[in-house]
């Protein structure tokens, strides 16, 4: 197997590419029970990293009793808050002594620019694990007085007891393969569930060295299991298994009602994060340079690949020839290459499957009468690079307009006043995020109730944080990731009455 890469990389990280890939379930590291193992690609140059295994059925049902039992036997789920609080810890101290080989990994696997993975996704990856520690010690139930007029002589003490959802099924996508599992895996452990994590087929290479680093931090065994796999495989025999209490999943729209179907069958609780076609709206009183490269950074950041990229953006006719001149000129200037290239602002797309998808997506709009000003295709050669790209021209009844592509694709539209501007930002299946861009107080908090969406940001885009609710309306999906919110999703209220009479 050859990386072909042309950036040096640490030791460690080249060790761990060149050493078998095998899954984690319960306190072994597994093989698949097939054999069959699954290329993984650097996305850069098109070469084979190194195999995964590609578990079936029978593999993703073993560390589903491995996660049962460890959650059923305990000590686990009866572990002191304090205890869940220090492996945590342990755990973000990890993340961060490994960081710049965590880093290198994700560049490779996924293809971003290495500065980007390292400041960004395994910064706030640790961070993730040592916001999650805090909440291990906070969460608490409530004593309520009950009434119960059928029974007047009563006397009753009863309380509320928060308590784990259980065993926690994981399915997680390839744009921030180490963040996502951490967004999972944090809350989890903090509230005492056990967790079968199933990582992208494109990118499951940081999960399973964070696995490795789980092992390291201490956690018993079988509290935390990894299976790789492809979706249709691995992760549906994951979402229809009958042992797991609650499905977490991140990913497309399409997958996601998949996958709540299946939870739906066996009442599996779930939690879904799914796509977006978060619109930017920026009204005529901003300052063009500082907007334009507002607009730019919320498309192309991880070369469009986030659920919540800027991908259309609604620009007030007084200013919309400089805002979009500017974006394009900004698109046209970009550094592309290879993530491990330090200078790369713009990375491969995940796999060629995804580049061919997104410039299928260009065609489509310049089928439908859209006009690029920017980009507008593939760049030859071995590695899935597409270009950053700006179309004009566009209306709703394009389907750029209306899907989601998960590239680096803006189409950008004038509106004359603000009613049209929320119809059309409201005028889409997803309702993920929004921004608005504009320094009128006024005109921003009459805006902000208005739209559709999970989270509302203004004179910024894409930014998230460990502490702040995450998560969609409408087909974006249900459930809220982060923040205080996620501790209700991974926890149970159990009622409980003494009489006291
Ligand atoms: P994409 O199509 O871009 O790969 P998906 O939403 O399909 O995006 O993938 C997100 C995650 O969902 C991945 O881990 C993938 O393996 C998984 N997945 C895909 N299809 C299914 C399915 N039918 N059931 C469960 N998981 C799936």
């Amino acid at each position: 197997m050859e990386t072909q890469e042309d950036f040096p990389i640490l030791e460690a990280t080249r060790a761990f590419l060149a050493k078998p890939k095998r899954m984690l379930i319960g306190a072994e590291w597994s093989d698949a029970a097939s054999g069959d193992t699954i290329d993984v690609v650097n996305p850069a140059n098109g070469c084979v990293l190194t195999r995964i295994p590609d578990a079936a059925e029978h593999d993703v049902q073993r560390a589903v009793a491995a996660a049962r039992h460890a959650f059923d036997a305990g000590p686990w789920r009866y572990a002191k808050p304090t205890e869940r609080e220090r492996l945590l810890l342990r755990l973000a101290d990890l993340v961060e002594s490994n960081a710049q080989e965590l880093a290198e990994i994700e560049s490779l696997d996924n293809g971003k620019p290495v500065m980007v993975a390292l400041g960004l996704d395994v910064t706030m990856t640790a961070q993730c694990f040592r916001y999650m520690a805090g909440w291990a010690t906070k969460i608490e139930g409530s004593v309520i007085d009950a009434s119960m007029p059928y029974m007047p002589n009563s006397e009753m003490f009863s309380y509320v007891r928060k308590e784990p959802a259980g065993v926690v099924g994981a399915i997680i996508p390839w744009n921030f393969p180490l963040l996502m599992a951490a967004w999972k895996i944090a809350p989890a452990l903090a509230t005492g569930c056990t967790v079968v994590l199933k990582p992208a087929e494109d990118t499951p290479l940081s999960a399973l060295r964070l696995g490795e680093l789980i092992v390291e931090a201490g956690y018993p065994q079988g509290v935390v299991n990894i299976v790789t796999g492809y979706g249709h495989r691995a992760g549906a025999a994951l979402a229809r298994s009958p042992g797991i209490d609650k499905i977490a999943f991140t990913g497309s729209t399409q997958t996601g009602k998949l996958i709540g179907h299946a939870a739906l069958d066996n009442i599996t609780r779930m939690s879904l994060e799914l796509g977006g076609k978060s619109a930017v709206i920026v009204l005529p009183d901003v300052d063009v340079d500082k907007a334009a490269l507002g607009v730019a950074n919320a498309i192309f950041f991880n070369q469009g690949q986030v659920c919540t990229a800027g991908s259309r953006a609604y620009i007030h006719a007084k200013v919309f020839d400089d805002v979009i001149g500017r974006v394009a000129q900004i698109a046209r200037s970009l550094k592309i290459g290879a993530g491990l290239d330090p200078a790369t602002q713009i990375g491969p797309l995940v796999s060629a499957k995804q580049r061919d998808r997104v410039c299928g997506y260009i065609e489509s709009g310049f089928a439908e009468g859209a006009r690029a000003v920017a980009g507008g295709g593939a760049i030859n050669g071995p590695g899935f690079f597409v270009e950053p790209t700006v179309m004009v021209e566009t209306n709703h009844s394009m389907r750029v307009v209306r899907e989601e592509i998960f590239g680096p694709v803006l189409v950008a539209m004038p509106f004359d006043d603000i009613d049209t501007a929320v119809q059309l930002a409201n005028d889409s299946p997803y309702g993920l995020s929004a921004s608005i861009w504009s320094n009128d107080l006024s005109a921003i908090h009459k805006l902000i109730p208005r739209l559709d969406a999970g989270t509302v940001w203004v004179n910024c885009h894409s930014l998230l944080d460990n502490a702040l609710p995450f998560g969609g309306v409408k087909q974006s999906g249900f459930g809220r990731e982060l923040g205080r919110a996620v501790i209700d999703q991974y926890t149970e209220c159990k009622a409980v009455m003494m009489n006291v009479a």
